[in-house]
């Protein structure tokens, strides 16, 4: 297998296959709005729609610092599931019935997606196949079982546990001792997605602007080079980008993840893999990865690679370290040893935002008026739009035209965290988890133990993960 020929970066290659979007009008200059969105991924623009929807009259202004998509929302792994960053802390904090509300509510959101996206005629490639997560170690599978009991706890009654030869019967991965199947996942094409949004709420009314930075936030005021936008609510949905805001560098940490895609596979080499549901595909590692079937028989694969540049920095454009492509190139032959003469056509990378308690937030400050939602770790495709449709909420009830609803009442709302560690603490803390979490891995490989290795264990702990 060859990766001389792969492109690496040009923000994804989910952009190369689908093309960027033509540029929309930076901002003219100073201007005002009802309700101003700071940011034109998945919850800016989901945000955008909801509000619109519910009054048609609100005057909404988006302000893109490049363009809708740029960020994670246009190069993600396509995995429309029902995970949520956090969920087990809220149990804690809130009750485990709080905290089964927040999972059905999330659940629920994989079928509004998919409905939504239908009604208004974005093609997403959005294919309603489950995802299913793979075990490939003891350890691996005595930490499967673990989390599908959970999960069934929380309410997901329906999810099924497989064996090796079931699992096989799905996707034949090699080395798979069992898998965990939910239908509560589906696959698509992320900036398909992201462009018909964006289409879709500039039809509706909502003024966007891109290739313009907002350089603060502050009550009332989104400032930009070009002028300032007055609005009563000002929403920050950043994301792993929020650390590039003025009094932002310590609020969300900006994590890599890397994804690599494949030529289109031959119909012969499907044969050997199955694969035949498009379910997308993760496992049981502590640096997990995740994958899918793309619409044109493609394998997109994803994993963490180098976790955090020093300082909060962010990747150019999306390229991502030759190392890494080289790694996830491994893992997929690991995964598929068929697929070891298959040319990687594209590699890059992107950022999620991880608050310093891997807790998804939504909030409105009312008395402010400023609100966020974001720092969904790695499982922000779907909980976006559940973010969304409750900053419309949350603004509707602060502005007198509705009530308390069901949405505003979830135990993620409102949650305060504190801040990361300072430079250096915060690089050297990240990179050495991250190495604890790869050790990790090896010795589970190696071991015949069932159980989770102790040094996970002990960087989950000092990560304040669990
Ligand atoms: C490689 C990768 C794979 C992933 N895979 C999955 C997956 O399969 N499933 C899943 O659920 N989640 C996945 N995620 C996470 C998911 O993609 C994100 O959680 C989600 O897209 C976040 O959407 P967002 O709108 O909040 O942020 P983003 O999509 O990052 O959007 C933020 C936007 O704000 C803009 N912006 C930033 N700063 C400013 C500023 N100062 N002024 C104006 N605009 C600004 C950016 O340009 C960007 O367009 C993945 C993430 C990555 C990086």
């Amino acid at each position: 297998m060859s990766t001389v020929s792969t492109v690496n970066g040009g923000i994804s290659f989910w952009y190369a296959h689908e093309g960027t979007p033509a540029p929309r009008e930076p901002l003219p200059g100073d201007t005002t709005a009802d309700v101003c969105i700071v940011g034109g991924g998945y919850t800016g623009l989901w945000t955008a729609y909801y509000l619109k929807k519910a009054v048609p009259f609100l005057n909404i202004t988006v302000l893109e610092a490049k363009f809708c998509g740029y960020g994670a929302s246009g190069r993600n792994g396509g995995w429309l599931y029902n995970g949520i960053a956090g969920r087990d802390r809220y149990a804690k904090l809130h009750g485990h019935d709080a905290a089964v509300r927040l999972q059905k509510a999330v659940n629920d959101t994989v079928g509004e997606v998919i409905r939504t996206a239908g009604e208004e005629n974005i093609d997403a490639d959005i294919h309603h196949g489950g995802v299913l997560e793979v075990a490939h170690t003891p350890s691996q599978l005595a930490r499967l079982k673990d989390f599908h009991s959970v999960e069934i706890a929380f309410g997901e009654t329906d999810r099924v546990l497989r064996g090796a030869r079931e699992t096989a019967e799905r996707i034949r991965v090699s080395g798979a001792v069992g898998s965990s199947w939910t239908p509560h996942g589906a696959r698509l094409h992320p900036a398909k997605l992201v462009k018909g949004l964006a289409d879709t709420v500039e039809a509706l009314g909502v003024t966007i602007h891109e290739s313009t930075p907002v350089t603060e936030i502050k009550p009332k005021h989104a400032v930009t080079p070009y002028g300032t936008v007055r609005a009563p609510y000002v929403l920050r949905c950043t994301e792993g980008f929020t650390a590039g805001l003025k009094g932002q560098k310590r609020t969300w940490l900006p994590m890599n993840s890397s994804m690599i895609v494949t030529e289109p596979l031959p119909k012969s080499l499907w044969d050997t893999i199955g694969w035949d549901g498009r379910e997308t595909l993760g496992d049981m590692a502590h640096a997990y990865m995740y994958a899918q079937r793309t619409a044109d028989d493609r394998i997109a694969l994803g994993g963490r690679g180098v976790p955090y540049r020093y300082g909060s920095a962010t990747d150019n454009d999306g390229r991502t370290q030759p190392a890494t492509v080289e790694a996830l190139r491994d893992l997929l032959v690991r995964f598929f040893p068929t697929t070891a003469g298959t040319r990687i056509d594209h590699a890059w990378s992107g950022v999620l935002g991880v608050p310093r308690d891997w807790c998804a937030t939504v909030t409105l400050d009312r008395s402010t008026g400023l609100g966020w939602a974001g720092g969904y770790v790695g499982s922000g495709v779907a909980t976006a739009n559940l973010a969304a449709r409750t900053l419309r909420d949350l603004i509707q009830q602060d502005s007198g035209q509705a009530g308390p609803t069901d949405l505003t009442n979830l135990p993620w709302v409102n949650h305060k965290v504190r801040r990361w560690e300072p430079e250096p603490l915060r690089w050297l803390g990240v990179h050495a988890l991250y190495a604890a979490y790869r050790t990790a891995d090896r010795r589970e490989s190696t071991s015949p133990r069932l159980g989770t290795d102790r040094l996970a264990k002990a960087a989950d702990r000092i990560a304040g993960r669990h």
